[in-house]
């Protein structure tokens, strides 16, 4: 049997990352990734969304010690746009603290992701790829200790065990219910826990292709933070894609004739690929379909990819049992804004030094320090839109435009917008408040019965 200070389930950002900084700290660290193949990838690898948009206050979040290389960058972005029915808001500038000269970038993640496994390897960790982590047994008489078993049958026992098997916690949620009770485990579930994420590359007509800006279209499909999103890949091809809820249920939806992208013959909640088509047709009327082809050689399928995000607050971890949950396991990442990766870099970061240092103990206490204020803000805004409707969409775009000045939008300029605006601000206070001392955690170190 293999033996190891540190074992990390899952060598995406967060598992890389915790295998970086455990290394690095001098532990021993192995981190074991089941490897998927990518057409854009040569050999197995993360199982990774590509493409993904960072912006420039997440550069800061991740706590790299070196700058993200130039070959795994895509396009630098100088503004997002979210476009309602009938009200456009383009924003420049995120208004929060960052070192990163623009607005952000987009990436290519299976690039990001190979980067940050050689980071690790690097610094010293071993990064097996192309065996899944099938069962953990926990071992809590004296010290804690893990042992592993891979697919292949082979075992590894580790003092610290990271889990990085991001948002459908396939691992996360069989070591959690050793010490989880069946109503929080349910709530972990992952149709419960995840939204869906459906996306498309396809080559955009040059005069459509705006490499500078993400763009995020609310109010055109209904259920909470479901929205197409365009993000500029390399010229001209873009990754068209959408986020929804998993299993909605058309009946359940009101005013169905408002969204843009139903149409009175659905008698159930259109697939990904009908969504985006009518996303297409409606966006660019004067284009046809055919000018939109899709690229088959990118992403998992035929130019195509599907994948669970994680849409609940996060968790925190079970320390006392030398256990850290990071990334999309803990639910950090956020279907509010689809960003995550910054979260999974940090909170890998935190719990690979950490264990490393046998202080483990601090790591919900650390990670809530270091992101705390992201997962807040995104958890209360998503609580805020909840049942909003494409009406809703528009009120909010509009507000926000009349009471942005040459310095930009914080929740604070609300109080210049009416009644509508001060009542915003005031609920945006009051669920802040709600969520104060990691309360937005879902579930605390004190629900695990060890
Ligand atoms: C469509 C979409 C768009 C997104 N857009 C953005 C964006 O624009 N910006 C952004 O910052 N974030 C974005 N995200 C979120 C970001 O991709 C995630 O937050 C990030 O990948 C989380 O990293 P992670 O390492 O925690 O998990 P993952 O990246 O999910 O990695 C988990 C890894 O664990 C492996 N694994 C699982 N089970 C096992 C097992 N049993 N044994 C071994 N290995 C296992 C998987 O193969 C996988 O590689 C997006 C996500 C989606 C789905």
């Amino acid at each position: 049997m293999q033996r190891a200070d540190v074992a990390i389930v899952g060598g995406g950002p967060a598992g890389s990352a915790a295998g970086y900084t455990a290394a690095k700290e001098g532990a021993d660290a192995v981190v074991i990734e089941k490897g998927v193949p990518r057409a854009d990838r040569e050999g197995l690898g993360p199982d990774s969304t590509d493409a993904a948009g960072i912006l420039d206050y997440w550069v800061d979040l991740m706590a790299l010690d070196e700058p993200i290389p130039e070959r795994v960058k895509l396009q630098e972005l100088n503004a997002a746009e979210f476009i309602g029915p009938n009200e456009t808001l383009e924003v420049t500038d995120t208004n929060l603290e960052s070192s990163y000269p623009n607005f952000g970038f987009t990436i290519h993640r299976a690039r990001f992701d190979d980067w940050l496994r050689e980071r690790a390897e690097n610094a010293g960790a071993e990064y097996r790829v192309g065996d899944a982590v099938s069962d953990i047994e926990s071992h809590l008489t004296g010290a804690p200790s893990h042992t592993l078993t891979l697919r292949d049958g082979s075992e590894i026992r580790a003092d610290y065990l990271v889990l990085a098997d991001g948002p459908q916690r396939t691992i996360t949620g069989t070591v959690l219910q050793n010490w989880l009770g069946d109503e929080h485990m349910e709530t972990l579930s992952s149709r419960k826990a995840n939204h869906i994420a459906y996306q498309e590359y396809r080559r955009l007509p040059e005069e459509l292709f705006e490499r500078d800006r993400i763009k995020f279209w609310w109010g055109y499909m209904p259920g909470h933070t479901a929205y197409p999103w365009v993000f500029p890949n390399d010229e001209p091809v873009a990754r068209v894609g959408l986020t929804m809820p998993i299993g909605m249920d058309m009946a359940d939806v009101e005013n169905r004739e408002s969204y843009r992208l139903l149409r009175p013959e659905d008698d159930r909640i259109p697939q990904g690929g009908t969504y985006i088509e009518r996303m297409l047709e409606d966006v660019y009327p004067e284009y046809d379909l055919e000018d939109f082809p899709l690229v088959e050689d990118r992403g998992k399928t035929g130019g195509t990819e599907t994948y669970p995000i994680s849409s609940t607050r996060p968790i925190e971890s079970p320390t006392v049992a030398n256990v850290a949950v990071v990334g999309g396991a803990m639910g950090a990442t956020s279907a509010f804004h689809e960003g995550g990766d910054h979260v999974a870099i940090r909170t890998g970061h935190i719990a690979g030094r950490l264990a490393a240092q046998n202080k483990l103990g601090a790591y919900n206490a650390e990670w809530q320090r270091a992101i705390g204020d992201e997962v807040r803000r995104n958890c209360v805004f998503a609580d805020m839109v909840r049942g909003y409707e494409p009406d809703d969409w528009d009120t909010v775009f509009g507000l926000v435009n009349s009471v942005t000045s040459d310095d930009g939008f914080t929740p604070r300029e609300l109080v210049y917008g009416g009644t509508t605006g001060a009542k915003l601000l005031g609920e945006y206070g009051l669920r802040k408040l709600r969520y104060w001392g990691g309360r937005y955690a879902q579930v605390r170190e004190d629900d695990y019965a060890m």
